[in-house]
C-alpha cells in the first residue's frame, strides 16, 4: 500500500488554495454517448493536460466524490484522479491492472450516474501500473474502497460505467442515506 505513494507535498499542488481560482468542469451524466467511449493514451504532458488533472480534482472536491475520470468531464483520454481519504491522493495517467485478488461486495455510487447505487462485486485488491504527473512509470496498490475506486476509474477510461457490472439495477440512494450524508457534511 506505500509503493509509488505521493508525496505530501504534491496533495499542497492540487488542494484548493485560499484566493486559487477553482476550474471546475462540467460533469457528463449517464446517457451522454461519451462515456460509453474508450480513451486515448497520454503521449505527451502538455500545459493543458496539467491544468486538466488539476480541474478534475478541483471538480470531484467540489462534488464530493472519492474518484473522477476525465471522461466523466468530456475528455477522452486515460486520466483519472483518485481520494478515498485514506491516504494521499493519486493521479492514475494510463494506467494497466497489472494483478488482483480476492472479493468484496458492497453498494457503489458514481457523480456521473446522481441519486443511484447499486451493488458491484470487484477484487479486493489492485495492482496497477501508471505514469505519474511527468509520464514517470510507478506502481499503485489498494484494497478494500481503494481497490473499488482505482477499479471504478479504470472502468470509465474503457467506457464502462458500474452499472454494466452490478449484481443489481440501478436503485435510489434511500432518504435515509441522503440524511445521513448530510448529517456527516455538518
Ligand atoms: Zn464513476
Amino acid at each position: 500500500m506505500r509503493s509509488g505513494r505521493c508525496k505530501g507535498s504534491e496533495r499542497c499542488s492540487f488542494a484548493l488554495l485560499e484566493g486559487e481560482r477553482m476550474a471546475i468542469r462540467k460533469i457528463r451524466y449517464i446517457g451522454d454517448e461519451i462515456l460509453k467511449k474508450k480513451c486515448k493514451p497520454v503521449v505527451k504532458m502538455t500545459q493543458s493536460t496539467r491544468g486538466l488533472i488539476g480541474d478534475l480534482f478541483d471538480t470531484m472536491y467540489e462534488a464530493k466524490g472519492v474518484g473522477l475520470a476525465a471522461p466523466q468531464v468530456g475528455i477522452l483520454r486515460r486520466i483519472c484522479v483518485i481520494d478515498v481519504m485514506d491516504e494521499n491522493p493519486i493521479v492514475l495517467i494510463n494506467p494497466e491492472i497489472i494483478e488482483t485478488s480476492g472479493e468484496q461486495t458492497d453498494d457503489e455510487g458514481c457523480l456521473s450516474v446522481p441519486g443511484k447505487v447499486a451493488e458491484v462485486t470487484r477484487p479486493a485488491y489492485v495492482k496497477v501500473s501508471s505514469l505519474d504527473q511527468d509520464l514517470n512509470p510507478v506502481i499503485y496498490e489498494g484494497e478494500g474502497l481503494r481497490a473499488r475506486c482505482i477499479l471504478h476509474e479504470m472502468d470509465h477510461l474503457d467506457g464502462i460505467l458500474y452499472g454494466d457490472r452490478a449484481n443489481e439495477p440501478y436503485r435510489d440512494l434511500e432518504e435515509e442515506d441522503l440524511e445521513e450524508e448530510e448529517w456527516d457534511e455538518n
